[in-house]
């Protein structure tokens, strides 16, 4: 997978526009509200069409947050040598899974992107040279969430990759470099899983909501209390909270995410947790809102 969303991604490096042909899209925009940030678990892709707890939570916060002028969703399922952002105009919808019922790859959401967003994302990126992309599209990272907050499709949705050969300091680092994006209007979105293991997914509890191994427990727990306690150095160096960091969170990308979203909290926010729940015994759900 790593090499196909690889060469996937340098493929667009054809059709980068001028960077004076774009107007910024955010000058219209009212520097009054700022909006939250979210990390959320997005968990199994069936979240994307069942009617369940989780997703049920996705549609409340759709309908209780500040309506976005645009959302900027930091997914695990797009890994890339890089940091990329999608830059088309019709983000096409990618089911990026195998082995679920006809129904979830029937799902087409058909919101728009935003080009102009997308130079302006890039501009404001300083650490690195982050290129626009215009082959992703939607990954079910993002799709399976906001197709539930805004089953409208109707506000544009740019994605943000994930480069996965850096460190977690990296992609903190990077979120705030994002920060301004809160304050014109548009809703940044980690989408991913603190606890994430599927080597250790309990078969026999698959559909079971609230058991968790108990590694899988402590790291719960222990993520939600540095959380909590704003302690950022403690979740960027979270391999060193304890032997059962590695189980849960046995590859860095569904982690990523909620790098980005610390790095985005602002002094004055408390973490605010919803669908704080562990499912199939080595995955947990908890989402956090930041603002
Ligand atoms: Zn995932």
């Amino acid at each position: 997978m790593y090499r196909r969303e690889f060469l996937s991604s340098i493929a667009g490096i054809g059709a980068i526009g001028t960077l004076s042909s774009f107007k910024n899209i955010t000058d219209d925009l009212s520097n009054s509200d700022k909006m939250p940030v979210l990390f959320i678990g997005h968990g199994s892709p069936m979240n994307g069409i069942e009617n369940n707890e989780f997703s049920n939570q996705w549609k409340k916060l759709g309908q209780s947050l500040p309506i976005p002028k645009a959302i900027v969703i930091v997914s695990a399922h797009w890994l890339t040598k890089g940091t990329w952002i999608t830059a088309m105009k019709s983000p096409k919808t990618i089911h990026d899974f195998g082995g679920f019922p006809k129904e979830l790859y029937d799902v087409q959401y058909n919101a728009p992107g935003s080009p102009e967003l997308a130079q302006e994302t890039k501009n404001m990126i300083k650490s690195v040279n982050a290129e626009l992309d215009h082959d992703w599209g939607l990954d079910h990272g993002a799709w399976t969430v906001t197709r539930r907050m805004y089953p409208d499709a109707n506000i544009p949705v740019l994605q943000i990759s994930i480069d996965i050969n850096r460190p977690a300091s990296f992609h903190y680092q990077l979120g705030k470099e994002l920060a301004s994006l809160r304050t014109k209007g548009v809703l940044i979105i980690g989408s991913g899983n603190m606890v994430h293991n599927l080597g250790k997914i309990a078969w026999d509890k698959i559909d079971e909501v609230g058991f968790g191994y108990d590694w899988a427990l402590e790291m719960h727990q222990l993520f939600k209390s540095k959380i909590k306690d704003n302690n950022h150095q403690a979740l960027i160096n979270y391999t060193s909270l304890s032997k059962s960091a590695l189980l849960a969170v046995p590859t860095p990308d569904h982690y990523f995410p909620l790098m980005y979203i610390l790095g985005l909290q602002q002094k004055n926010e408390n973490a605010e947790f919803f669908n704080d729940k562990l499912v199939a015994g080595s995955i947990n759900m908890t989402s956090v809102k930041f603002g």
